[in-house]
């Protein structure tokens, strides 16, 4: 059986692929480490969502387990996702924020 990595190693990962909430841009995720635990997870007290984190030797995959309060990400629940997939996400979140309106 792999055996898991380090639950630093395992924050640093979660930090990069979860730099801010995908959903709603927030920037203080609670990250949940256990090393007794199988799954790990990610949390936004912001809009509520979270995710259950399979890591094993490394990040393996990302399941979205509870959408956020306004529901985004609906279509995502429950499935297992690549982690790059949030990754591009969060960065995709923070663009369409930042980019000014045009009048
Ligand atoms: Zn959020």
């Amino acid at each position: 059986m792999p055996k898991k990595i380090s639950e630093r190693q395992v924050k640093r990962q979660i930090s990069e692929y979860f730099p801010w909430c995908p959903f709603c841009c927030f920037e203080r995720l609670q990250i949940d480490v256990r090393p007794e635990r199988n799954h790990d997870y990610v949390h936004c007290d912001n809009c509520g969502a979270k995710w259950e984190i399979d890591a094993q030797e490394k990040i393996r995959s990302v399941k979205l387990v509870t959408t956020s309060v306004d529901r985004k990400g609906k279509e995502l629940l429950e499935k297992e996702t690549e982690p790059k997939f949030w990754q591009n996400k969060a960065w995709l979140c923070v663009i369409t924020r930042k980019t000014p309106e045009k009048s």
